[in-house]
């Protein structure tokens, strides 16, 4: 078994991909002999496969698991956590916005004890304006809405004891908002401190309308706040409404009928149809989530695994190649 185990995944990288091997590496060679780079390639559309694949020819550390399809990073992280060995586990991207530089200090905590290290970036100065403001807002929301705080500018990059990973292995969930899944786990944290670096090669997988989801994914599965205020807030607007309602027919017992008010009662129907359809919707994203959660469908495919020993595999029968 190797003492580390770093786990990339790899969706269309083939640019990224040598200047991360080069790099990593030569950080990893002062780290420890014993490690092993678990790549796994997220139904790339390039060359990223091929390139991979020699790679992992030419040198017995690099595993590949080669997912079916695209899945998406979360998942493809899963994969790439299932098929790790080693009692230290790092998730890092492929573009080296996660400077391996860092490594050895992650090292150095687990050496002296620490069973979780969180990669913490120092500032958000690497990213736009508008994905900071966004990143805040939805931390924001986040520290309000759910239960197990998620640390701050803290990502996927960090290293996990092997008990810690286990644990990670252990939750079952189709939808996988790895932040939200990491801090319900718990555990004590350190911390090291990072400049997060613009990408290496290639481009960014992101754009708001997957962060947008992404944030949907993340608050309905670790709150079900959304779903419960609807009570509270159909409740406070019945009270209203009887208040007006006794208002009414009192006015029109002592004062008779004037002209009904077309535009107020036009604005109000409206304006509670509207309510009213959010809270279905609300209650529609929980009822698709718990849809993909029912058909219990595996959480990923491996169509090819190169590099792994025989052993290695029949490790998970659940996801392994059919012989
Ligand atoms: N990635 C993946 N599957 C996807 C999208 C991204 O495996 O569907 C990988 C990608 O190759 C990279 C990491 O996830 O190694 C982070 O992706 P990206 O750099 O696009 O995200 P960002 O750094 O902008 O958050
Ligand atoms: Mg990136």
């Amino acid at each position: 078994m190797p003492t580390l185990s770093i786990v990339v995944p790899m969706y269309n990288e083939e640019d990224a991909m040598d200047g991360f091997f080069t790099r990593v590496q030569r950080v990893l060679q002062t780290v420890t002999p014993s490690y092993e780079i678990i790549c796994v390639n997220d139904g790339s559309r390039d060359l990223t496969l091929a390139r991979l694949r020699a790679k992992a020819e030419s040198d017995p550390r690099v595993k590949v698991v080669n997912l079916s399809r695209n899945f998406g990073k979360e998942i493809a992280l899963s994969a790439g956590l299932d098929h790790a060995s080693g009692d230290a586990v790092i998730p890092i991207d492929a573009d080296l916005q996660d400077p391996p530089e860092v490594i050895p200090l992650m090292m150095a905590k687990w050496r002296a004890g620490a069973k979780l290290v969180l990669a913490k970036r120092r500032d958000r100065s690497s990213d736009s304006w508008l994905k900071r403001l966004t990143a805040n807002g939805a931390y924001w929301l986040f520290s309000k809405l759910t239960d197990p705080q998620i640390p701050q500018n803290v990502g996927d990059f960090r290293l996990m004891d092997r008990e810690v990973v286990d644990a990670v292995k252990r939750l079952p969930e189709r939808s996988r908002f790895m932040k939200g899944l990491f801090a319900w786990i718990g555990y004590e944290a350190e911390v090291v401190e990072y400049d997060r670096e613009a990408r290496s090669a290639g481009e960014t997988k992101w754009n708001y309308w997957k962060l947008w989801n992404f944030a949907l994914d993340g608050i309905t599965s670790f709150s079900s706040l959304p779903l419960r205020i609807w009570s509270y807030l159909g409740f406070g607007v019945s009270l209203l409404a009887m208040a007006y309602l006794g208002w009414t027919v009192a006015k029109t017992l002592i004062f008779g009928m004037d002209v009904p008010g077309y535009a107020s009662l036009m604005s109000v129907i409206l304006f509670f149809n509207g309510i009213s359809l959010i809270g279905i919707g609300v209650i529609g994203e929980y009822l698709s989530r718990i849809f993909t959660e029912v058909k219990a469908r595996p959480l990923y495919l491996v169509s090819e695994k190169i590099g792994f020993e025989a052993k290695a595999q029949s490790e998970t029968p659940e996801t392994a190649k059919r012989a």
